[in-house]
């Protein structure tokens, strides 16, 4: 039986009855469209268990690394370097939500018309709801699309501890430039939370810890390659959407743990779907928790998502560090140098974002892609015109959403999405 966590989460201030409403949301929710698929790999039991203490044990956790004076650094963003959180002996939470709860209270202090994903993060505070965000010492905004920028502003307002980095919005040498200072400037902010100098040593151990968290989602990355898929979509999308609050060093176990059975699946020819069947690329917003509403739909069509060109994806890991470094100086640069690598649609221009959905078709051996963007999220909704183009180039059909968290549009979606996969099997390229 699960642990009782009332007074934990009373003891935070979060709203007892909103709270109970979300997590009767999320475990029905977790039930229908996860516990219900076939052939799952017994290593998703962890994730499991991991999403039915969503708010229990990894908030316990927390309590504890507060209690030995540990900071606790909340991110919205993929640019935000979690090697420097943790070379400050710090605990890195990814705290974008991806539900639609608290949108309305998020709708006093923002627009209507603003994506779902920072209703949300906004929403989830003010609605009392995430335990996550009252635990954390601060929380690290970022410069990337305008909504967000504007929305730290208020954020801070209500919450009086957000840091904002700044991230240029081109990749020249300028850009570069201003990145590196920032870098060591949120260092140094870092250095001042925790009271203590960031060591060398300490910053090789943090590099090394997040470089083998991405190496294990890489390696989980290419077992999706083979066909009949190893894992569903949905299940690596889980992964991957734990990967950003989990603790960081028994994550990556566990997700070797996993690519170690689908290694065995892969032997023995076992898959979560039919040799054959249609394998889409998502490409575009992330999708935080528990945002699994086109995952399910595709899988649910008798498609087999392989990969997702997004920061929950490839984004987050397609590039490690160079951590070969031998002075503090050298590694913040090489930190700076990887982060600046990251191809958010944010940047103008974004060419590098085009050549890895390529590289990602062919890898994983893409019958189609699905470009998925958050309604009213401008810079990937802009992008999608230069993904179909891409996507004509190589002859791989390629489909539009546009969505947001609800679920209204779910009969729609299915339907625009099983006439696409049909498209696929037929063969037509629109
Ligand atoms: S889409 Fe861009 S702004 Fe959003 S998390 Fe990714 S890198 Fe950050
Ligand atoms: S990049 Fe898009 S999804 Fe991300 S916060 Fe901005 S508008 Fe929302």
């Amino acid at each position: 039986m699960q642990k009782d966590y009332t007074n934990m989460w009373e003891g935070l201030g979060l709203n007892l009855e909103n709270h109970a409403g979300l997590l009767g949301v999320l475990s029905d929710a977790y039930k229908n469209i996860y516990l219900s698929q076939r052939e799952r790999p017994k290593g998703m039991e962890y994730f499991d268990f991991v999403i039915s203490e969503i708010h229990g044990l990894r908030v316990e956790e927390i309590f504890e690394a507060k209690k030995e004076k540990r900071k606790i650094v909340g991110t919205f963003c993929l640019y935000v370097p979690e090697e420097l959180v943790l070379a400050v002996d710090g605990v890195c939470i990814g705290l974008c939500a991806g539900a639609e709860v608290g949108a309305e209270e998020a709708e006093k202090f923002i627009p209507r018309n603003t994506c779902a994903l920072i209703k949300a993060f906004m929403g989830f505070k003010l609605a009392g709801l995430c335990p996550y965000v009252e635990l954390t010492d601060l929380l690290v905004g970022e410069t990337t699309c305008d909504g967000k920028k504007k929305a730290y502003e208020i954020f801070n307002e209500i919450t009086k501890k957000v840091y904002v980095m700044e991230i240029p919005n081109k990749k020249g040498e300028d850009g570069k430039i201003l990145w590196q200072n920032e870098v060591r400037r949120f260092a140094e902010k870092l250095e001042e939370l925790a009271g203590k100098k960031i060591a060398l040593e300490k910053l090789k151990a943090a590099s090394k810890i997040v470089n083998e968290k991405r190496k294990a989602l890489q390696r989980l990355s290419f077992l999706r390659s083979y066909d009949p898929a190893p894992i569903s979509g949905l299940d690596a999308l889980l992964v991957n959407q734990v990967s950003f609050y989990d603790d960081p060093i028994r994550f990556t176990t566990k997700v070797n743990e996993l690519c170690e059975e689908l290694d065995t699946r892969v032997k023995s020819g076992i898959g979560v779907a039919e040799k054959g069947s249609p394998r889409v690329l998502i490409s575009g917003s992330p999708m935080a928790i528990p945002n699994w509403k086109v995952h399910a739909i595709v899988e649910g069509s008798g498609a087999v998502v392989v990969g997702e060109e997004s920061c929950v994806g490839e984004r987050n890991f397609g590039t490690l560090l160079d951590d070969d470094f031998s002075s503090l100086e050298e590694g913040m640069q090489k930190i700076a140098d990887r982060y600046m690598t990251i191809n958010c649609a944010c940047f103008t221009p974004n060419e590098e974002r085009l050549t890895n959905i390529i590289d990602l078709s062919r890898r994983l051996k893409v019958d189609g892609i699905i470009h998925y963007a958050i309604q009213f999220c401008t810079p990937y909704l802009m992008e999608a015109f230069k993904v179909k183009k891409v996507a004509e180039t190589m002859g791989i059909p390629f489909l539009r959403i546009e969505t947001d968290y609800s679920m209204e549009d779910i009969g729609q979606l299915k339907t625009r999405i099983e006439a696409f996969l049909e498209m696929i099997e037929k063969g037509v390229i629109v």
